[in-house]
């Protein structure tokens, strides 16, 4: 289980969906409340993101006791630090128990804009209506229905993703180990055996840290939804999200440059 750390917090006013419950454990050095000195969002009078800070008195809090935090809830306004025109203001509930935090946003002010990613939205021109469903399910905490959705798309894309791969490997060469384990990958077979070619399926730029997205993704792909609680299957759908927008980004960011350098040298 994850701190609540004010990095955590920050996380969860900036994208957690409203009404839907999280659970940290309390740091060593109990808190004494929610409250965070920044977060960032976008500012529409700006028209870009922003740092907001908490930019009310905080006068007479130094000196008293200090209390911890107890259940109950929490208000929290920001304000854009550039225009000081835009706030933000965020309703949270906290339960606490012994060692345990749980908390959900039962408000938030402007309401939030739902994001689509432009370069998955393009990759995913003829499931448009699907993944409009997975985005709305994913910001209203609809877990298991977004991960239903994000599933259904990935399965009619995967042969997409892998061609995608192909040309960036740009060799006709069918005895390249990641060429064979990309045709491995598109033969019938059972899940399991895709997840560990799937491994084998990426060259090392493609894994941030060692991490394999496409691993990630043919693992989440395998896995049901038959008994996991909303908010574990929100997780799985935010995590699929990650590793496909990292990879489709990469491959047509490095698709863009090798473009770009072949003019360059072929204007020479
Ligand atoms: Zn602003």
């Amino acid at each position: 289980m994850e701190v609540l750390s004010d990095e955590i917090i920050k996380n969860f006013l900036e994208n957690a969906s409203l009404y839907s419950w999280k659970t940290f454990s309390q740091p060593k050095k109990l808190r004494t409340s929610l409250w965070i000195s920044e977060i960032d969002e976008f500012c529409e009078v700006c028209e870009q993101a922003r740092p907001f800070h908490d930019l009310r008195p905080r006068g007479g809090l130094s000196g008293r006791n200090i209390e911890y935090l107890k259940s109950g809830t929490s208000c929290l306004i920001y304000t854009c630090v550039s225009c000081k025109n835009e706030s933000h203001t965020f309703l949270v509930e906290q339960i606490v128990n012994d060692d345990i935090v749980k908390v959900q946003k039962y408000g938030q002010r402007p309401r939030k804009k739902i994001e689509r990613d432009s370069k998955l939205q393009k990759f995913f021109k003829q499931d448009a209506e699907y993944y409009e469903k997975a985005l709305i399910s994913l910001n209203n905490g609809y877990g298991i229905a977004a991960f239903a959705y994000f599933r259904r798309i990935v399965e009619l894309n995967i042969s997409n993703l892998l061609d995608l791969l192909v040309s960036d490997l740009n060799t006709e060469d069918t005895e390249n180990p990641i060429n064979l384990a990309i045709a491995e990958l598109r033969k019938e077979s059972p899940m399991s055996d895709k997840i560990k070619v799937a491994n084998k399926a990426l060259p090392e730029y493609l894994k941030p840290e060692g991490l394999n997205p496409l691993g990630k993704i043919y693992s989440l792909l395998s896995e049901g939804v038959h008994s996991l609680t909303d908010e574990e299957c929100l997780d799985k759908a935010e995590s699929l999200q990650a590793c496909l927008s990292f990879l489709i980004t990469e491959l047509a960011s490095r698709r863009r440059n090798r473009d770009k350098f072949k003019k360059m040298v072929g204007a020479l």
